[in-house]
This record gives C-alpha cells, sequence and structure tokens, in this order.
C-alpha cells in the first residue's frame, strides 16, 4: 500500500477499536458515519451496534476490501460505502461520526462535521496526540490556540484515550489520541469567518498585547480598509476627525477593557465580546 498518500496505517489493536465505538454510546436507531474505514477493524464493530453505517473511502483497494469483509454477513444491508474523497463528497444524514483517518484532513474533517446540518450529536475521532491536545486545550494553557478557540467556539471536546504508535500497521511516526467532539446545539449565531480572521490576528502572536496586535502594520492597514468599504457599502458617513488609531483605542479600552490582555488568557467568551465591540464599530475581519 502506498500509506504515504492515503496516510493508511490499520488499527490492529482489537481493545482500542472497541473503546472508540463503545465510547461513540451508539444507539440501535443511530446512523454513523465513519471516514477512512480501512479493511473495516473499527466498522463491523460500529455495524453491531448501529441501524446504519455509511463509511467514506478513497482508496478503491481498500473499498473492495472491506466489501470483501461484510460480503454475505447479515451486516451488509446496513453499510453504505461511497468511494470518494471525504472533503469533497456531499455528506448523508449522520447521527454520529466515528473516524481514525489519515492526519493531512485533520482540521477539515472537524470542521466539515461542526457545519453539517442538522448537526450531528457527536464524533469521536482519532488524530496526531498535538493536533488533539491543541483541540482540547484550555485557555491560558501553554497549547491554547486559534484552533481551540475556534473549535471550542462551537463543541465540547474531551480525551477519549492515548493510543501508541505500536497499536498501528505500519506504525506512524507519530503518537495518536481519541477525542470525543460533541457540537452544540443550537449553535452559536456568530459568523465562523469573522470569528476566525480575528482569532488569525490575535493568535499569531498568542503573548502579546491584544493592542499591539491590532497595530502591528498590514494588520491595522487591512482592518481601516475593511471598516471604510463596509462603510460605504453601508452608507455610513464617517466622521471626518475620528481616524482608525480613536476607533481602535476606543473598542480596547472604552467599549471593552481588552487591551493590554493577551490572546494566551482570552477564553471563547472573551472573544467573542471583543468580536462584537468591534463589529458595533463597523470593524469587521472578513
Ligand atoms: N479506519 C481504518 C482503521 O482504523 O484501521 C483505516 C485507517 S487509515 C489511518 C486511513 C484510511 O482513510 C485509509 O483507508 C485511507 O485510504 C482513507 N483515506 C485517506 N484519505 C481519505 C479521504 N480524503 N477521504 C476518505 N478516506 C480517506
Amino acid at each position: 500500500f502506498n500509506t504515504d498518500r492515503f496516510g493508511q496505517h490499520i488499527l490492529k489493536n482489537p481493545l482500542v477499536a472497541q473503546h472508540i465505538v463503545d465510547r461513540a454510546a451508539l444507539k440501535p436507531t443511530d446512523t454513523v458515519l465513519e471516514v477512512g474505514p480501512g479493511t473495516g477493524n473499527l466498522t463491523v464493530r460500529i455495524l453491531e451496534k448501529a441501524k446504519k453505517t455509511t463509511v467514506v473511502e478513497m482508496d478503491p483497494r481498500m473499498a473492495a476490501e472491506l466489501h470483501k469483509r461484510v460480503a454475505g454477513t447479515p451486516e451488509r444491508k446496513k453499510l453504505d460505502i461511497v468511494l470518494g474523497d471525504f472533503c469533497k463528497v456531499d455528506l448523508p444524514y449522520f447521527d454520529v461520526c466515528i473516524s481514525n483517518t489519515p492526519y493531512q484532513i485533520s482540521s477539515p474533517i472537524v470542521f466539515k462535521l461542526l457545519s453539517h446540518r442538522p448537526l450531528p450529536r457527536c464524533a469521536i475521532l482519532m488524530f496526531q496526540r498535538e493536533f488533539a491536545l491543541r483541540l482540547v486545550a484550555r485557555p491560558g494553557s501553554s497549547l491554547w490556540c486559534r484552533l481551540s478557540a475556534n473549535v471550542q467556539l462551537y463543541s465540547k471536546v474531551d480525551h477519549v484515550m492515548k493510543v501508541s504508535r505500536n497499536s498501528f500497521r505500519p506504525p506512524p511516526q507519530v503518537e495518536s489520541s481519541v477525542v470525543r467532539i460533541v457540537p452544540l446545539n443550537p449553535p452559536p449565531n456568530v459568523e465562523f469567518e469573522e470569528f476566525d480572521g480575528m482569532n488569525r490576528v490575535l493568535f499569531s502572536r498568542r503573548n502579546r498585547m491584544v493592542r499591539a496586535s491590532f497595530e502591528a502594520k498590514g494588520v491595522r492597514e487591512m482592518l481601516e480598509q475593511n471598516w471604510r468599504t463596509v462603510a460605504s457599502q453601508r452608507g455610513t458617513v464617517l466622521d471626518k476627525g475620528e481616524t482608525f488609531d480613536d476607533l481602535l483605542r476606543k473598542v480596547l479600552n472604552e467599549d471593552t477593557d481588552y487591551a493590554e490582555k493577551r490572546a494566551a488568557q482570552m477564553d471563547v467568551d472573551d472573544l467573542l465580546r471583543l468580536l462584537a465591540a468591534f463589529h458595533r464599530r463597523g470593524v469587521h475581519f472578513a
């Protein structure tokens, strides 16, 4: 197998495979989505528990192997094999997602699941350890970053278990972890591009003061440009005497008191408050 192209590291440890499926707490009425089933070590365990399972597999040889594995079993009728790239296919309805996929598509998987409607009940996903630890990081900790904030805006994430590289064949270079993502339902009513755009500014230097992040060259100009564009689109007449620096100062020192805070210490609520303050002054990020 070309393990590089598809990231094919098959989960050979049956205890780990069973634990992953158990942690999904599947109900007999559930429809499950599995990404990258490979030879089906998770799939056969999911099929035992769920009403229906859709798998999305990109490698036709893997899909064929899985097909062979379930052929002639009563479970076959409950399985739908979609051949394609998870990042590109339209997803069917599902209650729960379970996945041990190649780590190149970790971020796309998380965000595709969180933007799917109706929202799934939960997702049990295997990731490279470092990525998993950033997903679950809390504000103020050394791993709290743009990814943590963006994902925790929409979900509760917890660490389920560490998985050693020796649980896979062939063993990957890196250690892994399983996380559980439970989307907040209903989701917060925030434009993701705006929240992410602001976080991009704040977390590019997470230990710098918020004021300095926005005053940085390039950032300041980009935001001023956006501010003027939005104003002209909306027909807002800007006060000639007010500079963009005045406006920044008002947002950071008067409307809020984040000027001297650092992104590393701000939680999702702080970030939402700051974004709302920018929006009230007509400053946008996307
Ligand atoms: N889930 C199986 C297991 O735990 O043993 C296989 C895991 S292996 C790390 C990843 C699987 O995802 C491979 O079967 C690979 O072909 C498939 N895959 C890779 N990229 C994919 C993509 N973009 N969409 C769907 N499947 C993909």
